[in-house]
Protein backbone atom coordinates (compact mmCIF):
# COMPACT_ATOMS: atom_id res chain seq x y z
CA UNK A 1 0.00 0.00 0.00
CA UNK A 2 1.21 3.35 -0.65
CA UNK A 3 0.00 6.54 -0.38
CA UNK A 4 -1.78 8.96 -2.72
CA UNK A 5 -3.56 12.02 -3.54
CA UNK A 6 -6.89 11.04 -4.42
CA UNK A 7 -9.47 12.93 -6.34
CA UNK A 8 -13.30 12.14 -6.46
CA UNK A 9 -16.40 13.77 -6.93
CA UNK A 10 -19.23 14.06 -4.63
CA UNK A 11 -22.57 15.87 -5.48
CA UNK A 12 -20.79 17.21 -8.41
CA UNK A 13 -18.34 18.91 -6.06
CA UNK A 14 -14.54 17.64 -6.70
CA UNK A 15 -13.00 16.51 -3.40
CA UNK A 16 -9.12 15.97 -2.73
CA UNK A 17 -8.06 13.49 0.29
CA UNK A 18 -4.74 11.42 0.68
CA UNK A 19 -5.26 7.51 0.66
CA UNK A 20 -3.67 4.50 0.82
CA UNK A 21 -3.59 2.60 -2.48
CA UNK A 22 -2.75 -0.99 -3.61
CA UNK A 23 -0.41 -1.05 -6.26
CA UNK A 24 -2.63 -3.53 -8.04
CA UNK A 25 -5.00 -0.56 -8.35
CA UNK A 26 -2.93 1.21 -10.61
CA UNK A 27 -3.81 1.74 -14.30
CA UNK A 28 -2.59 0.21 -17.15
CA UNK A 29 1.35 0.47 -18.22
CA UNK A 30 4.16 -1.24 -18.83
CA UNK A 31 6.57 0.65 -16.34
CA UNK A 32 5.95 1.53 -12.69
CA UNK A 33 7.89 4.30 -11.24
CA UNK A 34 8.52 5.45 -7.83
CA UNK A 35 8.00 8.73 -7.51
CA UNK A 36 10.55 11.02 -5.47
CA UNK A 37 8.47 14.25 -6.96
CA UNK A 38 6.12 15.77 -8.51
CA UNK A 39 5.43 19.69 -8.85
CA UNK A 40 2.47 21.72 -9.06
CA UNK A 41 1.43 23.04 -11.96
CA UNK A 42 -1.69 25.56 -13.19
CA UNK A 43 -3.34 22.71 -14.66
CA UNK A 44 -3.18 20.65 -11.29
CA UNK A 45 -4.48 23.87 -9.33
CA UNK A 46 -7.53 23.80 -12.03
CA UNK A 47 -8.15 19.93 -11.68
CA UNK A 48 -7.67 19.54 -7.33
CA UNK A 49 -10.15 22.97 -7.05
CA UNK A 50 -12.17 21.31 -9.44
CA UNK A 51 -12.07 25.32 -10.93
CA UNK A 52 -11.42 23.77 -14.32
CA UNK A 53 -12.86 20.56 -16.18
CA UNK A 54 -9.30 18.96 -16.28
CA UNK A 55 -9.88 15.79 -15.13
CA UNK A 56 -11.77 13.20 -17.26
CA UNK A 57 -13.35 10.84 -15.24
CA UNK A 58 -12.85 9.80 -11.07
CA UNK A 59 -11.22 8.59 -8.97
CA UNK A 60 -7.90 10.16 -10.28
CA UNK A 61 -4.54 11.00 -9.05
CA UNK A 62 -3.59 14.35 -10.17
CA UNK A 63 -0.52 15.50 -10.80
CA UNK A 64 0.84 16.20 -14.55
CA UNK A 65 4.67 15.53 -14.34
CA UNK A 66 6.36 13.36 -11.74
CA UNK A 67 10.56 12.07 -11.65
CA UNK A 68 11.51 9.26 -10.22
CA UNK A 69 12.96 5.96 -10.25
CA UNK A 70 11.78 2.62 -11.93
CA UNK A 71 11.04 -0.11 -10.09
CA UNK A 72 9.77 -2.87 -13.18
CA UNK A 73 9.66 -2.34 -16.56
CA UNK A 74 8.22 -4.80 -19.61
CA UNK A 75 9.94 -1.94 -22.08
CA UNK A 76 13.67 -2.86 -22.35
CA UNK A 77 14.63 0.98 -22.90
CA UNK A 78 14.30 1.14 -18.75
CA UNK A 79 15.29 -1.26 -16.08
CA UNK A 80 14.73 -1.01 -12.10
CA UNK A 81 16.95 2.03 -10.42
CA UNK A 82 16.93 3.98 -13.77
CA UNK A 83 15.80 7.32 -13.15
CA UNK A 84 12.65 9.31 -15.40
CA UNK A 85 11.01 12.26 -16.13
CA UNK A 86 7.28 12.38 -16.76
CA UNK A 87 5.56 15.23 -18.30
CA UNK A 88 2.21 15.61 -20.33
CA UNK A 89 0.49 12.57 -22.17
CA UNK A 90 -2.96 13.26 -20.01
CA UNK A 91 -0.97 12.17 -16.71
CA UNK A 92 -2.77 13.20 -14.11
CA UNK A 93 -6.07 14.28 -16.85
CA UNK A 94 -7.21 11.19 -17.98
CA UNK A 95 -4.49 8.34 -16.41
CA UNK A 96 -3.45 8.43 -12.78
CA UNK A 97 -0.83 11.08 -12.15
CA UNK A 98 2.61 11.64 -9.82
CA UNK A 99 1.05 12.45 -7.04
CA UNK A 100 1.40 9.10 -5.54
CA UNK A 101 4.39 7.50 -3.79
CA UNK A 102 3.90 5.25 -7.40
CA UNK A 103 2.93 5.79 -11.02
CA UNK A 104 2.50 3.25 -13.67
CA UNK A 105 2.78 4.79 -17.16
CA UNK A 106 3.97 3.61 -20.72
CA UNK A 107 7.80 3.53 -21.47
CA UNK A 108 6.96 5.96 -24.38
CA UNK A 109 5.91 8.80 -22.26
CA UNK A 110 8.89 8.47 -20.02
CA UNK A 111 12.03 10.79 -20.70
CA UNK A 112 15.95 9.23 -19.37
CA UNK A 113 17.07 11.44 -16.72
CA UNK A 114 20.03 13.61 -18.42
CA UNK A 115 23.30 12.87 -17.06
CA UNK A 116 24.29 14.98 -13.93
CA UNK A 117 20.52 15.85 -13.25
CA UNK A 118 18.54 14.53 -10.23
CA UNK A 119 14.78 14.03 -9.78
CA UNK A 120 14.75 16.81 -7.45
CA UNK A 121 16.14 19.52 -10.06
CA UNK A 122 14.20 17.65 -13.16
CA UNK A 123 11.05 18.68 -11.29
CA UNK A 124 12.29 22.17 -10.16
CA UNK A 125 11.94 22.12 -14.09
CA UNK A 126 8.36 20.13 -14.34
CA UNK A 127 6.09 20.78 -17.65
CA UNK A 128 6.53 24.69 -16.41
CA UNK A 129 9.81 24.52 -17.05
CA UNK A 130 9.94 22.27 -20.06
CA UNK A 131 6.96 24.30 -21.75
CA UNK A 132 9.42 27.09 -21.29
CA UNK A 133 12.13 25.72 -23.36
CA UNK A 134 9.28 24.37 -26.01
CA UNK A 135 9.14 28.63 -26.41
CA UNK A 136 12.34 29.59 -26.28
CA UNK A 137 13.06 26.94 -28.74
CA UNK A 138 10.09 28.06 -30.99
CA UNK A 139 11.33 31.41 -30.89
CA UNK A 140 14.85 30.42 -32.15
CA UNK A 141 13.95 28.16 -35.04
CA UNK A 142 12.01 31.43 -36.15
CA UNK A 143 15.28 33.31 -36.41
CA UNK A 144 14.40 35.52 -33.51
CA UNK A 145 18.29 35.89 -31.89
CA UNK A 146 19.07 38.16 -29.11
CA UNK A 147 20.30 40.60 -31.69
CA UNK A 148 16.75 41.27 -33.83
CA UNK A 149 15.32 42.88 -30.21
CA UNK A 150 13.70 42.71 -26.88
CA UNK A 151 11.86 39.99 -25.71
CA UNK A 152 8.11 40.05 -23.66
CA UNK A 153 7.61 37.55 -21.23
CA UNK A 154 4.27 37.32 -19.75
CA UNK A 155 2.84 35.94 -16.09
CA UNK A 156 6.60 36.91 -15.47
CA UNK A 157 5.86 35.48 -11.42
CA UNK A 158 4.56 31.53 -12.24
CA UNK A 159 6.51 28.52 -13.51
CA UNK A 160 6.80 29.05 -17.36
CA UNK A 161 7.28 32.99 -17.26
CA UNK A 162 10.08 32.89 -14.65
CA UNK A 163 12.05 30.11 -16.27
CA UNK A 164 11.71 31.29 -19.80
CA UNK A 165 13.07 34.47 -18.24
CA UNK A 166 16.36 32.82 -16.64
CA UNK A 167 16.76 30.52 -20.60
CA UNK A 168 16.15 33.68 -22.33
CA UNK A 169 18.85 35.63 -20.17
CA UNK A 170 21.49 32.87 -20.32
CA UNK A 171 20.84 32.82 -23.75
CA UNK A 172 21.65 36.61 -23.77
CA UNK A 173 18.49 38.07 -24.67
CA UNK A 174 17.24 40.94 -23.69
CA UNK A 175 13.96 40.34 -21.30
CA UNK A 176 11.07 42.50 -20.66
CA UNK A 177 8.73 40.76 -17.63
CA UNK A 178 5.15 41.03 -17.58
CA UNK A 179 4.00 41.49 -13.90
CA UNK A 180 1.21 41.85 -11.54
CA UNK A 181 3.40 41.76 -8.80
CA UNK A 182 6.26 44.10 -9.33
CA UNK A 183 6.57 44.83 -5.38
CA UNK A 184 6.58 41.67 -4.68
CA UNK A 185 8.95 40.06 -7.08
CA UNK A 186 10.44 42.42 -9.19
CA UNK A 187 13.85 41.82 -7.28
CA UNK A 188 13.65 37.99 -8.44
CA UNK A 189 12.95 38.93 -11.55
CA UNK A 190 15.71 41.12 -12.26
CA UNK A 191 17.69 38.31 -10.12
CA UNK A 192 16.54 35.95 -12.98
CA UNK A 193 17.41 37.95 -15.80
CA UNK A 194 14.98 40.46 -16.56
CA UNK A 195 16.17 43.98 -17.62
CA UNK A 196 12.56 45.83 -17.93
CA UNK A 197 9.42 45.28 -15.66
CA UNK A 198 6.30 46.26 -16.91
CA UNK A 199 3.09 46.01 -14.78
CA UNK A 200 0.25 43.97 -16.09
CA UNK A 201 -2.56 46.28 -15.37
CA UNK A 202 -1.03 48.58 -18.58
CA UNK A 203 -2.01 45.51 -20.63
CA UNK A 204 -5.45 45.17 -19.44
CA UNK A 205 -6.15 48.93 -19.06
CA UNK A 206 -10.21 48.97 -20.46
CA UNK A 207 -9.69 53.31 -20.95
CA UNK A 208 -7.31 51.74 -23.73
CA UNK A 209 -8.28 49.02 -25.60
CA UNK A 210 -6.23 47.40 -28.16
CA UNK A 211 -5.65 48.84 -31.47
CA UNK A 212 -5.22 46.94 -34.31
CA UNK A 213 -1.89 47.97 -34.47
CA UNK A 214 0.30 50.17 -32.12
CA UNK A 215 3.77 50.93 -31.87
CA UNK A 216 6.25 48.12 -32.69
CA UNK A 217 8.42 47.08 -29.82
CA UNK A 218 9.33 43.44 -29.71
CA UNK A 219 11.45 41.14 -31.98
CA UNK A 220 9.97 37.83 -29.87
CA UNK A 221 6.76 37.32 -26.94
CA UNK A 222 6.43 34.47 -25.23
CA UNK A 223 2.61 34.37 -23.32
CA UNK A 224 1.64 32.66 -20.18
CA UNK A 225 -1.71 34.89 -20.23
CA UNK A 226 -3.87 35.12 -23.34
CA UNK A 227 -6.95 37.50 -23.61
CA UNK A 228 -6.19 41.18 -23.98
CA UNK A 229 -2.53 40.83 -23.10
CA UNK A 230 -1.92 38.75 -25.77
CA UNK A 231 -3.90 40.74 -28.20
CA UNK A 232 -1.83 44.10 -26.69
CA UNK A 233 1.15 42.31 -27.09
CA UNK A 234 0.67 41.29 -30.94
CA UNK A 235 -0.28 44.51 -31.77
CA UNK A 236 3.19 45.55 -30.45
CA UNK A 237 5.16 43.38 -32.48
CA UNK A 238 8.23 44.53 -34.71
CA UNK A 239 7.85 43.11 -38.59
CA UNK A 240 8.61 39.48 -38.66
CA UNK A 241 8.44 38.99 -34.50
CA UNK A 242 6.98 35.83 -33.35
CA UNK A 243 4.95 34.73 -30.48
CA UNK A 244 5.49 31.69 -28.53
CA UNK A 245 2.08 31.56 -26.47
CA UNK A 246 1.57 28.94 -24.63
CA UNK A 247 -1.49 29.72 -21.67
CA UNK A 248 -4.34 31.34 -20.20
CA UNK A 249 -4.00 32.28 -17.15
CA UNK A 250 -5.58 35.54 -17.77
CA UNK A 251 -8.42 34.45 -20.03
CA UNK A 252 -8.71 31.90 -22.98
CA UNK A 253 -9.97 34.28 -25.68
CA UNK A 254 -8.07 36.25 -28.21
CA UNK A 255 -9.47 39.60 -29.47
CA UNK A 256 -7.50 40.44 -31.70
CA UNK A 257 -7.52 40.82 -36.01
CA UNK A 258 -5.38 40.21 -38.92
CA UNK A 259 -3.57 43.33 -39.17
CA UNK A 260 -0.30 42.27 -37.09
CA UNK A 261 -0.37 39.08 -39.10
CA UNK A 262 -0.61 40.95 -42.49
CA UNK A 263 0.48 44.45 -41.94
CA UNK A 264 3.80 42.81 -40.02
CA UNK A 265 4.25 39.21 -40.96
CA UNK A 266 3.71 38.60 -37.13
CA UNK A 267 3.98 35.03 -36.57
CA UNK A 268 1.97 33.31 -33.59
CA UNK A 269 3.23 29.88 -32.78
CA UNK A 270 0.86 28.22 -30.54
CA UNK A 271 3.14 25.35 -27.98
CA UNK A 272 1.68 21.97 -27.00
CA UNK A 273 3.71 20.22 -24.10
CA UNK A 274 1.40 17.64 -23.56
CA UNK A 275 1.85 15.45 -27.24
CA UNK A 276 5.57 17.24 -27.72
CA UNK A 277 7.30 13.89 -29.47
CA UNK A 278 9.76 11.90 -27.56
CA UNK A 279 13.00 12.78 -29.42
CA UNK A 280 12.19 16.79 -29.31
CA UNK A 281 11.68 16.39 -25.41
CA UNK A 282 14.67 14.41 -24.52
CA UNK A 283 16.46 17.25 -26.83
CA UNK A 284 14.50 20.44 -25.08
CA UNK A 285 15.45 18.36 -21.50
CA UNK A 286 19.20 18.43 -22.46
CA UNK A 287 19.16 22.06 -23.16
CA UNK A 288 17.28 23.19 -20.03
CA UNK A 289 20.08 21.50 -18.29
CA UNK A 290 22.68 22.97 -20.11
CA UNK A 291 20.93 26.49 -19.64
CA UNK A 292 19.86 26.73 -16.26
CA UNK A 293 22.36 27.91 -13.84
CA UNK A 294 22.73 27.15 -10.39
CA UNK A 295 20.94 30.65 -8.52
CA UNK A 296 17.23 29.77 -10.14
CA UNK A 297 17.61 26.15 -8.50
CA UNK A 298 18.27 28.37 -5.45
CA UNK A 299 15.89 31.17 -5.92
CA UNK A 300 12.87 29.82 -7.69
CA UNK A 301 11.44 27.07 -5.92
CA UNK A 302 10.27 25.74 -3.09
CA UNK A 303 9.41 22.06 -1.63
CA UNK A 304 5.72 20.87 0.19
CA UNK A 305 4.56 17.38 0.94
CA UNK A 306 1.34 15.66 0.06
CA UNK A 307 -0.50 17.22 2.80
CA UNK A 308 0.06 20.72 1.92
CA UNK A 309 -0.93 20.62 -1.47
CA UNK A 310 -4.63 21.02 -1.47
CA UNK A 311 -4.10 24.59 0.21
CA UNK A 312 -0.96 25.36 -2.42
CA UNK A 313 -3.57 24.31 -5.45
CA UNK A 314 -5.89 27.00 -4.15
CA UNK A 315 -2.99 29.52 -4.02
CA UNK A 316 -1.56 28.66 -7.86
CA UNK A 317 -5.55 29.04 -9.40
CA UNK A 318 -5.63 32.56 -7.61
CA UNK A 319 -2.21 33.95 -8.95
CA UNK A 320 -0.40 33.86 -5.91
CA UNK A 321 2.66 31.30 -6.18
CA UNK A 322 6.05 32.52 -7.00
CA UNK A 323 8.14 30.42 -9.35
CA UNK A 324 7.84 26.64 -8.90
CA UNK A 325 6.37 24.55 -6.11
CA UNK A 326 7.61 20.85 -5.62
CA UNK A 327 6.18 17.97 -4.03
CA UNK A 328 7.51 15.81 -1.82
CA UNK A 329 6.71 12.07 -2.37
CA UNK A 330 9.80 9.66 -1.26
P1 LIG B 1 1.47 29.87 -12.80
O1 LIG B 1 0.17 29.90 -12.11
O2 LIG B 1 2.69 29.42 -12.09
O3 LIG B 1 1.78 31.33 -13.41
C1 LIG B 1 0.86 32.09 -14.09
C2 LIG B 1 1.22 33.56 -13.90
O4 LIG B 1 0.35 34.35 -14.71
C3 LIG B 1 1.01 34.06 -12.48
O5 LIG B 1 2.11 33.82 -11.64
C4 LIG B 1 0.80 35.55 -12.71
O6 LIG B 1 2.08 36.15 -12.89
C5 LIG B 1 0.07 35.58 -14.06
N1 LIG B 1 -1.38 35.69 -13.90
C6 LIG B 1 -2.18 35.00 -13.06
N2 LIG B 1 -3.45 35.35 -13.18
C7 LIG B 1 -3.47 36.33 -14.13
C8 LIG B 1 -4.51 37.13 -14.71
N3 LIG B 1 -5.79 36.99 -14.33
N4 LIG B 1 -4.16 38.02 -15.65
C9 LIG B 1 -2.88 38.17 -16.04
N5 LIG B 1 -1.85 37.46 -15.52
C10 LIG B 1 -2.15 36.54 -14.59
O7 LIG B 1 1.25 28.98 -14.11
P2 LIG B 1 2.35 28.33 -15.08
O8 LIG B 1 3.47 29.28 -15.24
O9 LIG B 1 2.62 26.94 -14.66
O10 LIG B 1 1.53 28.26 -16.44
C11 LIG B 1 1.24 29.47 -17.14
C12 LIG B 1 0.16 29.21 -18.16
O11 LIG B 1 0.66 28.30 -19.15
C13 LIG B 1 -1.09 28.56 -17.59
O12 LIG B 1 -2.22 29.07 -18.25
C14 LIG B 1 -0.91 27.09 -17.92
O13 LIG B 1 -2.13 26.41 -18.00
C15 LIG B 1 -0.20 27.18 -19.25
N6 LIG B 1 0.60 26.02 -19.56
C16 LIG B 1 0.50 25.52 -20.82
C17 LIG B 1 1.27 24.47 -21.23
C18 LIG B 1 1.19 24.00 -22.64
O14 LIG B 1 1.64 22.90 -22.94
N7 LIG B 1 0.66 24.83 -23.52
C19 LIG B 1 2.15 23.76 -20.28
C20 LIG B 1 2.29 24.43 -19.00
C21 LIG B 1 1.49 25.51 -18.66
P3 LIG B 1 2.35 37.66 -12.38
O15 LIG B 1 1.84 37.72 -10.98
O16 LIG B 1 3.83 37.83 -12.49
O17 LIG B 1 1.58 38.58 -13.30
Amino acid sequence: MFNALLLKQHRGKTTANIEKIDEKQLPAGNVTVAVDYSTLNYKDGLAITGTGKIIHHFPMVPGIDFAGQVIDSKDNRYHPGDKVILTGWGVGEKHWGGMAEKARVQGEWLVPMPQNFSTKKAMMVGTAGFTAMLCVQALIDHDITPQRGEIIVTGASGGVGSIAITLLAQLGYNVTAVTGRIGENGNLLTQLGAIHLIERQQFLDPNHPVKPLEKSRWAGAIDCVGGQTLAKILSQMRPEGAVAACGLAGSMDLPTTVMPFILRGVKLLGINSVDCPREKRISAWESIVALLPDHYYESACHEIGLHEVVPAAQQIVSGKITGRTIIRLK
